[in-house]
């Protein structure tokens, strides 16, 4: 093996390779280094290259390259990736949907298909929209249904059970549409704190649902068994239910079915009905996908963005996504072949803020919005090319009749999509940046892992700027003593122009933060992974009017979450908590 330089990680990146990500042996002793970790999937992501060329030193080449892109922190693959590649088990994507149709057979199959897909590190969503309602007949036994609910607690009770493997929490994402006669009873699921605890929950909104809402007129619920009317009611009453149990608790979250069908690359293949735990990527059921993420703070070079290196990056992590389905091993026939089909990847992006940051650039300011738009419409059109490109040597996705890219101006393109917006919320902490998209949560700040660790931490660029403005020793010390206690800097005496650039997800007024996910989305192929957070203060009408709004600027859903509103946050801002 070559000799690797030392990966200049932060400690709290190492704390989370070694609890989670480094191989161990039977005795659960560490056998890898960070650089062989790199290494091994390099190495393994590399080999699919073999597939494609007869050149004996492509693997090698390529190899080289994404060792390189990964160990420079300038791109990540979502985690099962990094944990499974070059390993037996081989399941290398973040993302799974699987289907739920209304029979204890289909159900049952696949609470087994999620305890594979778990226990590999996946997170997997659902639509339980066609199981029958509470109370709705059963032939076969002429007894009574029990609902959809009953049968999410199922799923729920399965996944803990599982803990996929120790490595990773059991991510899941239950949806059901807005027209289910179950409805209230779905959004009111998650007020008890203790429920659900590995579900996020999603109402599918649709635009005859949006347009009753507006017109103020009765809205049917439907038996999805026989498709007959059950009742009616208010639309205005559902969506303040939607929006108390979201103020109260953060979810339900919405999606807008419509929307994300009207985007579907896919069409022919069927609808979409679900997304993955944390919504980026809405999928086709039985559908997967892997995601990838550019380290944007890589690519500010003296306060400049160093375009010419996105790119050969974009095109590099394109042809290594790509390359990541070649080997992929998948838990279960059908999602092979359906993810064969379409082969989507996601590509996005981490450490938004700490970018805006580095260029000197609000992320409350209008030009934060502005550079959100140019950035991710480089990265979108530029993942096309790349995908473009592979397609002309290896083949269209083999889905591409029938599809959006099928018209002269795309005769090549190798997936049918390209680009998603992750949370990164362990691959960040390994870059040692800020997570997807996000606003900064705190200067300092106390995040608990999985394992109950608390890393605690002052902003590495907080620091930074300290000393580049010439604060004492002295100075900076009490500085940082009084942003332990307080975690924001709103109320400390410091310049005005380092104030606004280190402010906070809960001081960002929620506009701002839809109009970044919406500048985001409009260059995502698939969906923007992002938190509209709100003060302790926020009200029910505040969350109402962010769904409309979200609805209005064409966004696929939207999570709200008020601070404080649930028992439990993984990160608390400050050390006071
Ligand atoms: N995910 C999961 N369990 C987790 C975290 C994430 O199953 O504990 C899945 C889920 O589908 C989520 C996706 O991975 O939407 C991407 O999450 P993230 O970007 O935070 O993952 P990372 O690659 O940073 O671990």
């Amino acid at each position: 093996m070559k000799r690797r330089k030392r990966i200049n990680l932060r400690e709290s990146a190492l704390i989370i390779l070694r609890q989670r990500y480094l191989l161990k042996n039977d005795k659960n002793e560490i056998i890898e280094t960070p650089e062989e970790l790199f290494e091994r999937v390099a190495k393994a992501v590399a080999s699919a290259e073999a597939n494609f060329s007869k050149d004996p030193y492509i693997c090698e080449k390529y190899a080289e390259k994404f060792y390189e892109m990964m160990a420079n922190l300038d791109f990540l693959p979502n985690s099962p990736t990094l944990m499974n590649a070059g390993c037996p088990l081989g399941q290398l994507s973040a993302c799974f949907v699987l289907p739920i149709e209304d029979s204890l057979d289909s159900i049952f199959e696949t609470l087994k298909y999620t305890a594979l897909i778990h226990k590999s590190g996946g997170g997997t969503g659902f639509s339980f929209s066609k199981i029958r309602p509470k109370g709705d007949i059963v032939a076969s036994t002429q007894g009574v249904a029990s609902g959809p609910l009953s049968f999410i607690k199922v799923f729920d009770s399965a996944t803990e059970a599982i803990k996929q493997g120790g490595k990773r929490r059991g991510a899941n994402m239950g949806i059901l549409r807005i027209d289910h006669p179950d409805i209230e009873e779905f959004i009111l699921a998650k007020r008890n704190e203790n429920t659900l605890t590995n579900f996020n929950l999603s109402v599918a909104i649709t635009d005859q649902f949006m347009s009753a809402l507006e017109k103020k007129e009765k809205f049917p619920l439907i038996n999805p068994r026989n498709k007959k009317v059950v009742r009616y009611v208010d639309p205005e009453e559902i969506f303040f239910l939607i929006a108390e149990s979201a103020w109260e608790t953060g979810d339900p979250g919405v999606i807008f079915i419509d929307t994300i069908n009207k985007y579907n690359p896919t069409p022919h293949l069927g609808e979409i009905e679900a997304t993955n735990p944390c919504g980026e990527q809405p999928l086709l059921p039985f559908e997967s996908c892997n995601l990838g993420s550019i380290n944007l703070t890589n690519f500010v070079k003296d306060g400049k963005i160093d375009w010419e290196l996105l790119k050969e990056t974009i095109h590099l992590a394109v042809r290594f996504l790509d390359d990541v389905i070649e080997i992929n091993r998948f838990p279960v026939p059908q999602i092979d072949k359906i993810t064969r089909l379409t082969r989507k990847i996601g590509l996005g992006v981490m450490g938004f803020a700490d970018f805006l940051i580095k260029l000197n650039i609000s992320y409350s300011e209008p030009s934060a919005i502005e550079i959100a738009k140019k950035i991710m419409k480089f990265i979108n059109e530029e993942s096309i090319k790349a995908s473009y490109e592979l397609a002309k040597e290896r083949g269209n996705f083999p889905a591409y009749p029938g599809s959006i890219w099928d018209n002269p101006e795309t005769p090549f393109m190798r997936n049918a999509t390209t680009t998603t917006i992750a949370p990164t919320g362990s691959i960040s902490l390994i870059a040692g940046v800020s997570s997807g998209i996000e606003p900064l949560f705190g200067i300092y700040y106390e995040r608990k892992t999985l394992e109950n660790v608390f890393i605690k931490e002052f902003h590495p660029l907080f620091i930074e700027i300290l000393e580049r403005e010439n604060f004492s020793e002295n100075e900076i010390e009490s500085i940082l003593e009084e942003v332990k206690e307080k975690g924001i800097l709103r109320d400390m005496k410091l310049p005005e122009k380092i104030k606004r650039l280190f402010v906070t997800t809960y001081e960002i007024a929620p506009e701002q933060h839809l109009a970044i996910q919406s500048a985001f989305q409009k260059y995502t192929h698939n969906a923007v992974s992002k938190t509209i957070n709100l003060p302790k203060e926020a009200t029910v009408e505040d969350v109402k009017n962010i769904y409309l709004k979200a609805y209005k600027l064409g966004l696929k859903g939207v999570t709200v979450f008020r601070y404080g509103s649930k028992g439990e946050q993984v990160i608390y801002i400050g050390g006071s908590e």
